[in-house]
C-alpha cells in the first residue's frame, strides 16, 4: 500500500457480489496481502436455523457455485439448504407444460448431477461476508456520500464523516449505484413496467427439484424448488396487478398462483410475507474509470427471468479478481489501469449479448399477438426436440463454459 493511502482496496457495498469480490481477493495468493475493505451500511446476520427460507432467493449456477466453494463459503450455504434444481420446463400461455408449446431441459442429459441451486440471498451474503472477514477483510458498516477519482488514488467520503483512501474503489452499491451516478458514468436502460412478486409457497404435489416457469402475456411466473419442499415465485406482472396480488389473503394469493401456474404443482398455499420489486434493465456505458472499477447490477441490472443477476454479478467478481491477481503479480499497484480495462472488455463482451438475449426472450414473450404465439409454441415444441440445442443453452446457464474465469471453468 502506498504511504498516505488507508486501504489497497475499498469495496462500496457488501451485497452478494460486493461480498464476493473481498472473499476473492482475500482468497487469492497474488491479492491476499492487499488491505481491503468492505463499506456496507446494512450488513446481514446468517439466518437462524429454525428461521423459515427468506423470500429473497436465487437460482445460483454451477459457475457460481464454484466460486462460493472456492472462498469456502458453500458449506455454510448448503448447511442452510440449497435446493438443488435438477430439470426445468418452460411453456407459452397458450401451451401446456411437457407437452405442445414447452421446452424441458434435464440435468441428466448433461450428466451433471443438478443444473443448479436455490439459495437464500441472505446465506450467500452473510457466508461470504464471514469468510472474507476470516481472511481480514475489514467491513465498516458506513455508507458512501462523495468520491474523488485521482490518478494515484481514490477519495472516499463517508455518512459518518470519515474520509478513505485507496488505490482502488469498487463500486458493488446496486442498481441504483451511487458511486457510478458520483463517477459520471452513464447508463442505457428502461423500465419494463413490470414488478417482479415473489413469496414462498406450499405446493399439494412434491416439486421433485424441478424449476417451472410459465409465459404469461403480462409476465412469467416462475416456480422454483426450495429445499425445505415449498417453491420460491417469481411472477413478473403489471404494476396494477403486482398491487392487487400483494392486498389478496393468503387463501385468494394462493389460489391466483395456483390457477396462473395451471396447477402443475397442484394447489398452492400461501402463508409469510411477499414482496414486490421494480424490474429494469441498466447497462452502465462503462465499468471503470481510473481507480473505479464497477461490478454486478451497479454495471448491469437484467430481468429475472433468465435468473442470471447475480450469475453475471459473481461473474464480474471473478474477472475483476483474476484481471488483478495477473496484475498485482508483476509489481502493479491495485488500480492499475491498463488491468481495469482488461476486465472492461471482458466482462462488456460477456455481459452485453446475455442481457441482448434476455431483454429479447422478455419482449417474444410478453405479446398476446396470435401469430406470435403460435410461432412461440412451434419454436418451442421444434427446440425441445433439437437435443444439441438444449445442450449447448444448458451448459451456458450452468456458466462453466465460454470466456468464464478460471475458478469457474469446467
Ligand atoms: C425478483 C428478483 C428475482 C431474482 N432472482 C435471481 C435469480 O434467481 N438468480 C440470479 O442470478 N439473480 C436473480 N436476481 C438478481 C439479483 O438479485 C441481483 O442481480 C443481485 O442481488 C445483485 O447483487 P449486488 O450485490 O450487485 O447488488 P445489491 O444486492 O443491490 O447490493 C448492493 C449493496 O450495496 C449497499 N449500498 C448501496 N448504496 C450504498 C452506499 N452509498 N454506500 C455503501 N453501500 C451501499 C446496499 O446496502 C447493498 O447491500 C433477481 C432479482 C429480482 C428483483
Amino acid at each position: 500500500m502506498k504511504a498516505g493511502q488507508d486501504f489497497d482496496v475499498v469495496i462500496v457495498g457488501g451485497g452478494m457480489v460486493g461480498a464476493a469480490v473481498a472473499a476473492l481477493l482475500a482468497t487469492q495468493r497474488a491479492t491476499a496481502r492487499l488491505s481491503i475493505a468492505v463499506l456496507e451500511p446494512r450488513p446481514v446476520a446468517p439466518p437462524l436455523a429454525d428461521e423459515p427460507f427468506d423470500i429473497r432467493v436465487s437460482a445460483v449456477s454451477r459457475g457460481s457455485q464454484r466460486l462460493l466453494e472456492h472462498v469456502g463459503a458453500w458449506p455454510a450455504i448448503a448447511a442452510r439448504g440449497a435446493g438443488p434444481y435438477r430439470r426445468m420446463v418452460v411453456w407459452d400461455a397458450a401451451g401446456s407444460a411437457g407437452g405442445e408449446g414447452s421446452i424441458s431441459f434435464d440435468a441428466a442429459d448433461l450428466g451433471e448431477p443438478d443444473l443448479g441451486h436455490l439459495c437464500e440471498n441472505r446465506a450467500i451474503q452473510a457466508a461470504l461476508t464471514e469468510r472474507a472477514m476470516e481472511l481480514g477483510v475489514t467491513l465498516l458498516r458506513a455508507n458512501v456520500e462523495g468520491l474523488e477519482l485521482g490518478a494515484e488514488a481514490a477519495q472516499l467520503a463517508l455518512g459518518d464523516g470519515r474520509r478513505l483512501s485507496a488505490a482502488l474503489v469498487v463500486a458493488a452499491d446496486g442498481a441504483d449505484s451511487a458511486i457510478r451516478g458520483m463517477a459520471g458514468i452513464d447508463t442505457k436502460g428502461w423500465a419494463y413496467g413490470q414488478h417482479g412478486v415473489v413469496a414462498n409457497l406450499q405446493p399439494a404435489l412434491p416439486h421433485g427439484e424441478t424449476a417451472y416457469q410459465r409465459f404469461l402475456p403480462t409476465g412469467p411466473l416462475a416456480l422454483l424448488p426450495l429445499a425445505d419442499g415449498r417453491v420460491s415465485i417469481v411472477w413478473s406482472t403489471t404494476q396494477a396487478e403486482a398491487e392487487s396480488l400483494l392486498a389478496l389473503d393468503d387463501a385468494a394469493f394462493g389460489m391466483r398462483v395456483t390457477e396462473a401456474s395451471c396447477a402443475v404443482l397442484g394447489e398452492l398455499a400461501a402463508s409469510g410475507p411477499r414482496g414486490a420489486f421494480p424490474l429494469r434493465l441498466i447497462h452502465a456505458l462503462e465499468y471503470t474509470r481510473p481507480r473505479l472499477a464497477l461490478v454486478g447490477d451497479a454495471a448491469h441490472a437484467v430481468h429475472p427471468l433468465a435468473g442470471q443477476g447475480v450469475n453475471l454479478g459473481f461473474m464480474d467478481a471473478a474477472a475483476l479478481a483474476e484481471v488483478l491477481g495477473q496484475s498485482v503479480a508483476t509489481g502493479a499497484d491495485a488500480g492499475d489501469p491498463r488491468a481495469l480495462r482488461r476486465y472492461e472488455r471482458w466482462r462488456k463482451a460477456e455481459n452485453l449479448p446475455a442481457m441482448a438475449m434476455f431483454d429479447g426472450l422478455k419482449r417474444l414473450f410478453s405479446n398476446s399477438d396470435p401469430v406470435l404465439s403460435w410461432a412461440r409454441r412451434s419454436g418451442l415444441s421444434f427446440f425441445d426436440a433439437a437435443a444439441p440445442v438444449k445442450r449447448l443453452l444448458m451448459r451456458r446457464a450452468l456458466g462453466t463454459v465460454g470466456d468464464v474465469p478460471a475458478i469457474m471453468r469446467r
